[in-house]
């Protein structure tokens, strides 16, 4: 395997830049390997793939600090696969699971003396996940279809949930009588004290099963990776985040599901800009161009259209494409399509068209320079 790139390096930034110097530094480089702009270079393209990969491991915070601890091998369960104890151990970071950690501090709590613990038996809602994904410019607009893997606790296929084998029932605790807490009697010096405790039989469950499922163990929900289809809706921007209702940790108790919050980051693109619901680009045109005026193509997401450039247009122009910009979310309707002309100034020119330019240029009087007679005139105004 060849020797993966630093990160970092590739994006040509340093470590603990921010995330804006990132997405600067991303869109500059994501522009000059663009395939569109080099069509049939093999290196582009890879040096594109390369950005590509780059940044959507830097832009998400997660995987960003993942990334700063382990390097490659915390990202990619891949990378280094193969060798015996060595980075390949981290493929699986995808699947930590927060629903775990409320089980962990309700057996803390519960156990405690005298701690008020709510009946074993209710049903409770199961935990909350949450996820991330990374979609295109173009996606974020026309809205996309993806498939986000999370690992979850669902319940058990085997037991449908109440953690008995088949055919057999779990049973009332007899030392709690169903509660889940034992009242303790015990005599002090100071006279009978009498607490509450977890009862030691069912360990707070309130009941007792003989023949725990086999599958789960007992606990009627089994961790399973599963893959969860998302419609994302068109017009979603950078950073915003989708709840998905129902699609976290399943309930307990019968208990609703969790939900799963899933936060999208869009990719910048290299050519369009993205300013609430519009879009905003730079087209270059030429000297004679902005002189002369023309009919010239312009992207937008759905395709090129044409612009006419009028005659004598000034640098930085902008003109708007109404309705050309991005799909309101939830809402008809869509923001404009600002251009912004860039006039490119001719280099490089030989001799002979150098001449030619000075004596054009020694035909054009005030009457060809308006904004500059203005200029020199206030300028003699002020100084005499
Ligand atoms: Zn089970
Ligand atoms: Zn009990």
């Amino acid at each position: 395997m060849a020797e993966k790139r630093d990160y970092y390096e590739v994006l040509g930034v340093q470590k603990g830049c921010s995330e804006d110097e990132l997405k600067k530094a991303y869109r500059k480089l994501a522009k000059k390997y663009h395939p569109d702009l080099n069509p049939g270079d093999k290196e582009a393209e890879m040096k594109f793939k390369e950005v590509n990969e780059a940044y959507e491991v830097l832009s998400d915070a997660d995987k960003r600090a993942r990334y700063d601890q382990f390097g490659h091998a915390g990202v990619d369960p891949n990378y280094g696969a193969g060798d015996p104890g060595g980075a390949g151990g981290f493929g699986g970071f995808g699947g930590f699971d927060f629903g775990d950690i409320g089980d962990i501090f309700e057996g803390f709590f519960g156990g405690g003396m005298g701690s008020r613990r709510a009946n074993p038996n209710a049903p409770r809602q199961g935990g909350d996940l949450s996820a991330n994904v990374t979609i295109s410019f173009m996606d974020a607009c026309k809205g996309c279809k993806q498939t986000v893997t999370v690992t979850r606790q669902e319940t058990c296929g085997h037991c449908h949930g109440n953690g008995c084998e088949p055919g057999t029932s779990p049973k009332t605790c007899p030392d709690c009588g169903g509660t889940g807490q034992v009242r303790v009697q015990q005599r002090t010096p100071f006279g009978a004290i009498s607490s509450t405790r977890t009862c030691s039989r069912c360990g707070g469950r309130g009941k007792i099963i003989d023949t725990p499922c086999k599958t789960c163990s007992g606990s009627g929900r089994t961790r399973k990776t599963s893959r969860v289809e998302i419609n994302i809706p068109a017009g979603i921007d950078d950073g915003q985040t989708l709840l998905l209702r129902g699609q976290g940790d399943s309930g307990i108790n019968g208990g609703p599901a969790g939900n799963l919050n899933v936060t999208v980051s869009v990719r910048p693109d290299p050519i369009f800009d993205r300013q609430g619901y519009d879009i905003w680009c730079e087209v270059p045109i030429t000297y004679a161009q902005a002189v002369l005026g023309d009919s010239i193509e312009v992207p937008t997401i759905d395709g090129k259209v044409r612009l006419e450039v009028k005659e004598g247009t000034q640098p930085g122009t902008n003109m708007r494409l109404r309705g050309k910009g991005v799909q309101r979310l939830q809402q008809s309707g869509r923001g404009d399509q600002y251009v912004k002309l860039i006039i490119e100034v001719p280099t490089n020119l030989d001799r002979k068209q150098k001449d030619q330019l000075h004596a054009f240029e020694k035909s054009l009087s005030d009457r060809n320079y308006q904004k500059r007679k203005g200029f020199f005139d206030k300028i003699k105004d002020m100084f005499g």
